[in-house]
């Protein structure tokens, strides 16, 4: 190894879900929506003069945090947007977790923190999720640089209960907790009721999953005047431009359309509530799913094949070789249409066994 070589940050970057090249296939493997963006969302773009783009974007994004702050009856100062909740989860990990002591966060959760915890030489400690897959919150109880984690949490799509949430924060006061409520609208109890009386409570949300929007890449913050303003201030210290023209008005168009968005998690909880029902008759086990994907074992057959043989059949879920999880599918709830075409290819894998 040249010297220059050993100077270069080593990370093991996060691996996302496959996104095949081939036409034709089920996709339910990366929790995105199956139906498309308001039609707002496409009007919008379409109207934007393209002579705009001579000129930088508000660098706050100015219009679109005003929608936010407008849905939610928040103040301007409690809204931040990014580039997708990863941008502002990453930006996020930069700002508050700035401690010696190790940040927290579930053993089985969403893998990019880790990812940004190594990136960031921030120290960390896993705390292992119970038999059931639940967060136990006496287990954030401890002396700790920071907590993060989803609600519902992922893989697991299970919800965490709003109070034991509360108690999480208010047993941390001296750091900075982050719910990451990416899948919050398919049903959990959101953590956003709390930021007037918790100053260390960051809320993030996505455009990805229930905005159908996760080609557009929009992500948000919402939490007290401090922690947003220092959120802000590492943002403005890194790159000012991170949202451009085009995402500003076309989030701006999804927001306003409420009637749209209810309308398709509508559909998509729905949808999931019967492939519980379905995957129950074909042999799967899973836990009270409240996000857009349930995750399942089955009784007799190994996850790993099930994935492999659904793979073949031109249908994707994900499959996570990983301790405690390596039985387990992430099957993303698609179309009725989507879901009755995997429910057939799946009796046929059950049936042969
Ligand atoms: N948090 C969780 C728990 C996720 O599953 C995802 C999706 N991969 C994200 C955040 C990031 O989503 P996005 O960057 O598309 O907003």
């Amino acid at each position: 190894m040249n010297l220059w070589e050993k100077n270069i940050r080593q990370v093991i970057p996060y691996t996302p879900g496959e996104q095949p090249k081939i036409s034709n296939i089920i996709k339910l493997n990366t929790n995105e929506c199956p139906y498309p963006p308001s039609p707002k969302v496409s009007e919008a773009i379409r109207q934007m003069d393209s002579d705009r783009l001579r000129l930088y974007p508000d660098p706050n994004a100015g219009l679109l945090v005003e929608a936010i702050v407008k849905y939610y009856n928040l103040r301007t100062e409690q809204v931040f947007v990014g580039v997708g909740s990863d941008d502002v989860l990453g930006m996020a990990f930069l700002t508050y977790f700035n401690s010696k002591k190790p940040i927290l966060f579930p053993d089985i959760t969403y893998s990019f923190y880790d990812v940004w915890a190594e990136l960031f030489h921030i120290p960390y400690r896993t705390v292992p999720l119970d038999c059931d897959f639940k967060i136990i919150k006496e287990d954030y109880y401890t002396e700790n640089g920071g907590i993060v984690f989803p609600n519902p949490n992922a893989p697991t799509a299970l919800e965490m209960p709003l109070e034991e949430i509360e108690a999480i924060v208010k047993h941390n006061s001296d750091v900075v907790v982050i719910i990451d409520e990416a899948y919050i609208d398919f049903g959990g109890k959101s953590a956003l009721s709390l930021i007037e009386t918790y100053e260390n409570l960051l809320v993030v949300r996505t455009f990805s999953k229930s905005r159908a929007m996760a080609g557009m890449r929009i992500g948000y913050a919402l939490g007290s005047e401090k922690l947003i303003a220092a959120l802000k201030a590492v943002k403005f210290s890194y790159n000012s431009y991170t949202m451009d023209m085009p995402s500003i008005y076309a989030g701006v168009a999804a927001i306003k359309d409420d009637a749209y968005f209810k309308e398709i998690v509508e559909k998509i909880v729905v949808t999931r509530e019967h492939a519980k029902q379905k995957l129950r008759e074909l042999g799967f086990l899973f836990g009270d799913s409240k996000a857009n994907f349930i995750f399942a074992r089955h009784r007799e057959i190994p996850a790993e094949k099930i994935f492999e043989e659904l793979k073949k059949k031109n249908i994707y879920v994900r499959y996570f070789k990983k301790p405690r999880i390596d039985n387990y599918l992430r099957i993303t709830i698609g179309t009725e249409e989507e879901m009755n075409v995997l429910y057939s290819a799946l009796k046929e894998i059950v049936q042969k066994g």
